[in-house]
């Protein structure tokens, strides 16, 4: 078996501007950088020469069979830029036939024909931060682009995707916005569908420290939905979604058939990745490391890990990749689960400790089991859909002092 992680991920960290919900490794630039047609900002130009110093600084590298360029807001770099990145895994780590290659693109950063740069450097899936296609959703959670710009975007991704130029692409959308209540939330559910993608994300507002949201909470000035209502969009995403062809796949993702997100099944799955870019995380084989999230620091990473080599770790590639109570929170996200008996088997324990640790688990359970969050079929654990993935939280927390006292 390869045990060279097959994935990458790559960071770009930059942005026109800090959305006010986001707490993201990420460098605002401003509205005036070139990137459109343009040869991008001396900043990103600095930036991308140690992002392929770090790249290349792997010395066991292996062909792989997912790549995923996230930010920030990828779609700043021009065409050039990414077929450069593009051709520098190709040329030498090998790309496989087949594989999945993701970019995220924002809308009002990129327009059609640098869509059509993107694809022929080699991107075949997109995904689209919409997070909303209502103006003063957008405008309030500090957002650069408006409904039309998002409608424009649908529209190129949906004509590449029917043109068979890409294999897939995500719409990916904010649940519980601040004003986005039933009526705004149906809206953007129903304008979303019009356009068919085949992918869809939809990720809960989540109020971060240090973002303009917070402060704005903390001191009364921005209201957020209430549990009641957030509930009741919930029910509508999964309603609608389910109606419409889609499967909730994972607690954020839903997608047609043959189109769930491949690279994101690694992380889930608890496989081993390659993570590159400021503030990104790399997970080779095993213990997780997360880069500088400061430029300078960064750079001053950079250099020194390029003498000593990236992927010293190596010897550690027996490793099991991830700690249970990880595997767990990861797998209890996936609409499959996970089986419990095997996953604890795993773990090297003996038979007694194996034992106490289920009993103790299944009795956290049984109340969720009892009130039908949670579902086992054979070995197998999973969420509920929608009950037990929107109150996934409390199932995640009963693990977590499960593990606890085990530990
Ligand atoms: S575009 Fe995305 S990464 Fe950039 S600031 Fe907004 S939410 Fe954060």
């Amino acid at each position: 078996m390869n045990k060279f992680p097959r994935s990458a991920y790559v960071h770009i960290p930059f942005c026109h501007r800090r959305c006010f919900y986001c707490d993201f490794a990420v460098i605002p630039l401003g509205n005036k950088i070139e990137s459109l047609h343009g040869n991008g900002s001396n900043t990103i130009k600095e930036y991308l020469i140690f992002l392929n110093k770090e790249i290349l600084s792997i010395k066991h590298k292996s062909p792989l069979s997912t790549i995923y360029i996230g930010g920030g807001t990828p779609s700043i770099l021009n065409p050039i830029q990414i077929n450069d990145l593009i051709n520098l895994f190709k040329q030498n780590y090998g790309i496989d036939y087949g594989a999945e290659i993701t970019m995220e693109v924002d809308p009002a950063s990129f327009n059609e024909d640098d869509l059509y740069g993107f694809i022929k450097a080699g991107i075949n899936r997109f995904s689209l931060g919409a997070q909303s296609f209502n103006n003063q959703i957008l405008e309030q959670a500090g957002r650069r682009h408006c409904c039309q710009d998002v409608e424009n975007s649908c529209a190129w991704l949906k004509r590449a995707y029917e043109y068979g130029l890409i294999k897939s692409w995500s719409l990916d959308l904010i649940q519980n916005l601040p004003i986005s209540g039933f009526k705004e939330w149906q809206e953007d559910l129903e304008k979303s569908l019009k356009f068919c993608p085949p992918h869809i994300s939809i990720y809960d507002l989540n109020v971060e420290p240090g973002t303009v949201f917070k402060k704005l909470v903390d001191l009364g000035k921005l209201s957020l939905l209430n549990d009641d209502e957030s509930f009741k969009n919930a029910e509508l995403t999964s309603s609608l979604l389910k109606a419409s062809g889609y499967s909730r796949y994972e607690i954020s993702n839903y997608s047609f058939p043959g189109h769930q997100s491949r690279h994101n099944r690694v992380y889930w799955k608890g496989l081993g990745w390659w993570g590159f870019g400021q503030g990104s995380t790399s997970s080779p084989w095993g213990d997780k490391f997360t880069r500088p999230r400061i430029s300078k620091d960064y750079k001053k990473w950079v250099t020194n890990q390029c003498e000593i080599k990236l992927d010293y770790s190596l010897e550690n590639q027996n490793n099991i990749y991830s700690e249970l109570d990880e595997k767990i929170m990861l797998g209890m996200r996936l609409k499959e689960g996970i089986n419990i008996y095997k996953l604890i088997s795993e773990q090297n324990w003996d038979n007694k400790k194996s034992e106490i640790a289920l009993q103790k688990l299944l009795k956290e359970w049984e109340k969720f089991l009892e009130s039908g969050l949670l579902i086992k079929n054979g070995n197998r654990f999973f969420l509920s859909n929608p009950q037990g993935m929107e109150l996934s939280n409390q199932i995640l927390i009963s693990m977590f002092k499960w593990w606890e006292k085990i530990n």
